[in-house]
């Protein structure tokens, strides 16, 4: 029975917390009957456990919260009411029901803790609670599910929000593998430690109201049956519109090493790692006496010469340049920032002119530029660049390449991107690169009730 198994732990815990309130009341019965009524309702309003291992601390902090209110308006207000005397909020008078503030606060606290500990011992006892289904609206006819929580898809269910706001019939859930909005223009300033990352996201949860959010990562879309599978859940998402909004994986070339070598600029966790690594090698180079090993240490590759490796190489230039002054054995003279970009000129997105502008202002700041270059293998400690730059070699003038190597421990891949890998599963028409082909309406050709966006 649930709701034995959530009303018993709080009703006990209850009990046993109330001796903590008998100051306050001045009474053990009165207090064990106040904390076995309480304690029942706070286990039935609890939401399931969790294992994660901050959740008793977190809810007991809550429960304790909830002390003051109830003190306030109970032996404040109330009980002085009832005794027929005017209502204790003086200082003098507010002052003598310390003792129950603190038995409150302390009861709430406990509460939380205990009542948290009995149900997580009742599952490991009985098992698991099965969670009762999603309240379905009746009312619900449609249901629209968008996959990604990115620009394309948070903008999509905000839109509808707006467009169904009287429509209780239309009902809107978004799966996300991460719980916040990302604003990549400024990931670049994460890395290079500007900003933080709570300062470019935004929690779906907070930004969507009528939109019912979940984290996961899909694992896969039965478009016969019209469901969406999750990875890690039993559940499946039934839809009648689907919206596809999945975003661009890093395209990395297979074989040469490097996918295995390079860090990726993609998320808010490859730009924190970017950062925890570039702290890293800091501290390395600071204890390396080998100066060959030191300068590796201290050469940061970015491959990629669009937006995105441009704003990064630009950012660690100055935060690497800035660090500087906190390492005093460490010189300018071993920093070595390269922006590798196939082309050339970088910035293929901006007139030439601006994107002559800004590579003269990040060379005047420090960048290095390998143009008309890519990176074409990666190993260990090493970064392999071709050269497109032609060397006339022998008698018959036949150009080739220039294999060049860079010792670095960095190399962070911003040189592209491809649809999302799950897309390849779908029988539905891609252009060469993979990309799900549109008509303007964004539905996606041929099959009815499924969009595209992003
Ligand atoms: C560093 C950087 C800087 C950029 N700067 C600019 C800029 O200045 N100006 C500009 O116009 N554009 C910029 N862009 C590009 C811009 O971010 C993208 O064009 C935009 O994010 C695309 O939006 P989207 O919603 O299609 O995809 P995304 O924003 O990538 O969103 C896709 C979402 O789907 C989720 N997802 C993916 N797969 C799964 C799965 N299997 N299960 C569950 N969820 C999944 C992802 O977690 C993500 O939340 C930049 C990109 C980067 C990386």
């Amino acid at each position: 029975m649930p709701i034995l198994r959530r009303a018993l732990p709080g009703f006990t815990c209850g009990v046993l917390c109330g001796i903590l309130l008998a100051g306050g009341f001045g009474s053990i019965s009165i207090g064990l009957a106040v904390g076995a009524v309480l304690g029942t309702a706070y286990g039935l309003a609890l939401p399931l456990p969790t294992r994660d291992a901050g959740v008793p601390a977190d809810r007991a902090m809550t429960a304790a919260a909830f002390g003051l209110p109830i003190w306030g308006a109970l032996n404040v207000i109330l009980l002085p009411l009832l005794a027929g005397q005017m209502p204790q909020w003086t200082a003098k008078g507010m002052r003598g029901l310390f003792p129950a503030l603190v038995g409150w606060l302390l009861f709430g606290f406990a509460l939380g803790l205990l009542t948290t500990g009995a149900m997580r011992l009742a599952e490991r006892l009985f098992g698991v609670t099965p969670a009762p289904p999603e309240p379905v609206s009746p009312e619900v006819k449609t249901r629209v599910v968008i996959l990604g929580g990115g620009f394309a898809g948070v903008s999509t269910a905000i839109n509808l929000e707006k467009e169904f706001r009287d429509d209780p019939s239309v009902a809107f859930t978004l799966v996300s593998e991460t719980n916040a909005l990302l604003f990549t223009p400024m990931l670049a300033e994460v890395a290079a430690s500007t900003l933080e990352p709570t300062h470019i996201s935004t929690p779906l949860r907070s930004t969507l109201h009528r939109t019912r959010v979940v984290r996961a990562q899909v694992a896969g879309i039965d478009l016969e049956n019209r469901r969406v599978k999750l990875s890690d859940r039993e559940e499946t998402l039934p839809y009648d519109h689907l919206v596809l909004a999945l975003g661009a994986v890093s395209s990395l070339p297979p074989g040469d090493g490097i996918a295995e070598h390079v860090l990726e600029f993609k998320t808010l966790a490859d730009a924190i790692r970017i950062r925890n690594h570039v702290i890293d090698v800091f501290d390395h180079a600071d204890a390396e006496l080998n100066p060959a090993r030191r300068r590796a240490l201290l050469t940061f590759v970015v491959a990629g010469g669009g937006f995105s490796g441009a704003e990064l190489v630009g950012a660690l230039n100055d935060f690497a340049r800035g660090m500087l002054a906190d390492y005093p054995n460490l010189s300018a003279d071993d920093l070595r920032i390269v922006l590798v970009h196939s082309r050339e000129r970088i910035l293929p997105e901006l007139s030439a002119s601006l994107a002559h502008y800004a590579l003269e202002r990040m060379r005047a700041r420090g960048v290095t530029f390998e143009l008309n270059a890519r990176v074409s293998a990666a190993r260990p400690g090493v970064a392999v660049l071709q050269r497109m730059e032609l060397e006339k070699t022998d008698a018959t003038k036949k150009p080739k390449p220039v294999q060049v190597e860079i010792p670095t421990e960095t190399l962070v891949w911003a040189a592209g991107v491809a649809p999302s890998p799950l897309l390849k599963e779908l029988a539905v028409e891609r252009d060469k690169r993979g990309t799900v082909l549109l008509e303007n309406t964004l539905a996606v050709r041929g099959h009815t009730g499924l969009l595209g966006a992003g």
